[in-house]
């Protein structure tokens, strides 16, 4: 992949004699606080978006007297600029992209830029899956520890915005790898990295390699005042942690560390792990206890009493979407797992199970093969309800199971149906291994009508 050339900080940027010039790309929740941050620590601000910025947006915008503009990137505007700091939804296959990185324009994401100018110390999670559910649980963590902590990244409000508006001593940033693509300088204080399995392909040039190098970019810069939190059953991280250990470097790699000194303490963590350390979490399922586990030893580095961090781990609301408890009704449990948008999603929700399952499935297939949890569901499993437009795939796939089968198309049919389906002792679980859009506005929008149907 071809990473951009810069490598190099580029200083401070407030005297009127030096005043360079920033332009953001993507006017969203990062592009409008970074574009605030900028103006602030006195760089010459440009925001450019392709697509319609929202009023919410403009209004801020307009009212921080900022240039912006929307349905187009103006050229001469963002290829004079001296940096530019992109949305990570953008490629580096976009054409304007494509551009800077032809003249050499340093492109950052709004996590390196806000680094630049926060004192605040940082626990950074990325991973392909858990990043939101760890993120929340060691937020919810050091709130209750007391301490002074934004949340922030994929998450939450702007980092860049939480740094102009004050700082904070510290900050919890979920990161995704098109954030770390355009990380160079940064460093976390503690890194955590739940697991690394093929995703985003379509972004890495369709090779997995790029990919995990991307997620490794986690540690880069790191030295032995740093942590490195990760999950030592993961197929990659070990071998791919030996090759970035210092001393070792025989093919530099985008995530090799060129700046830093000494390598991070290590903390692996294994699954057995929570059973040995006595842990409770009040979320179902073996990906949730790694999620906890992580966390666990993140906060027992940075000093969190552990009697705390346990008792943390007890009454840790879980996040919204992902297995939420929704209501116990006649015995009927109702599970919402919206967010499960695909197969491996669903496959850890049904491994979680212990009660008779009535599984909601379907929506915009995105090419599943359902082949590979069709004995889990027959294990697990005492129904199914389709809930998609077109339905067809999840009948040739399951019919052959020998469940009851309903067929539906809208969620008040599908919760109808699931009630009629279910007794007392079963458990009914929306985990429908698709996208939303085909009946949904998205994902949040499912769970919220499973939601109102099942307490209907
Ligand atoms: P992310 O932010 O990385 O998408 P979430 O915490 O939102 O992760 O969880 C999304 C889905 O990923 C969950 O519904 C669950 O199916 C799965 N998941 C969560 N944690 C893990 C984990 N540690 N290992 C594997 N799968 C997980």
């Amino acid at each position: 992949m071809d990473y951009n050339n810069y490598h190099g900080s580029f200083g401070h940027c407030n005297t009127q004699d030096t005043m360079k010039k920033i332009a953001i790309l993507g006017a969203a929740e990062s592009g409008v606080g970074t574009a605030i941050l900028a103006q602030k620590e006195g760089w010459e601000v440009f925001v450019s978006d392709m697509g319609l910025i929202k009023d919410d947006y403009k209004k801020t915008l307009t009212e921080h007297n900022l240039r912006w503009e929307e349905g187009k990137h103006t050229a001469e505007e963002i290829l004079s600029a001296d940096v530019v700091v992109k949305s990570p939804g953008i490629p580096d296959t976009a054409p304007m992209v494509k551009q800077l990185i032809e003249k050499g324009t340093p492109i950052l994401s709004e996590l390196e830029f806000a680094h630049k100018y926060s004192r605040g110390k940082t626990v950074c999670i990325t991973g392909s899956n858990g990043k939101t559910t760890t993120t929340t649980l060691i937020y919810h963590i050091m709130k209750k520890w007391g301490v002074d902590v934004g949340l922030a990244g994929n998450i939450g409000r702007s980092y860049a915005l939480q740094v102009a508006e004050g700082d904070h001593d510290w900050y919890v940033l979920e990161i995704s790898s098109f954030q770390l693509d355009n990380m160079f300088d940064f460093r976390a204080d503690v890194a955590i990295l739940m697991n690394i399995t093929p995703d985003h392909l379509d972004r890495y040039d369709f090779n997995f390699q790029n990919y995990i190098d991307s997620k490794m970019r986690i540690i880069q810069n790191q030295n032995e005042d740093n942590l490195f939190v990760y999950w030592q059953q993961d197929e990659h991280i070990g071998e791919e942690l030996e090759k970035r250990m210092e001393g070792y470097a025989p093919q530099p790699t985008p995530s090799s560390r060129p700046a830093a000194e000494g390598n991070p303490a290590l903390c692996p963590f294994q699954d057995r792990d929570f059973e040995t350390l006595g842990l409770t979490f009040s979320q179902m399922g073996q990906h949730n206890k790694r999620n906890a586990l992580a966390a666990f030893m993140a906060m027992k580095s940075i000093g969190v009493p552990e009697k705390l961090i346990r008792e943390c781990l007890e009454d840790f609301p879980g996040v919204e979407h992902r297995l939420e408890r929704v209501c116990e009704r006649d015995g009927v449990l109702w599970l919402n797992d919206s967010k499960a948008t695909n197969v491996d999603a669903c496959r850890v929700a049904l491994e979680a199970m212990e009660r008779p399952t009535i599984l909601i499935v379907g929506g915009k297939d995105k090419g599943n093969d359902y082949s590979t949890i069709a004995d889990l569901v027959k294990e697990k499993c005492c129904g199914l309800c389709y809930l998609g437009a077109d339905n067809t795939k999840l009948h040739e796939s399951f019919d052959s199971l020998g469940l009851p089968v309903r067929d539906t198309h809208s969620m008040k049919d599908c919760v109808k149906a699931c009630r009629e389906m279910a007794k007392a002792g079963d458990t009914v679980l929306l985990s429908p291994c698709c996208a939303s859009f085909d009946l949904f506005k998205n994902m949040e929008d499912r769970g919220e009508q499973f939601r109102a149907e099942a307490k209907g």
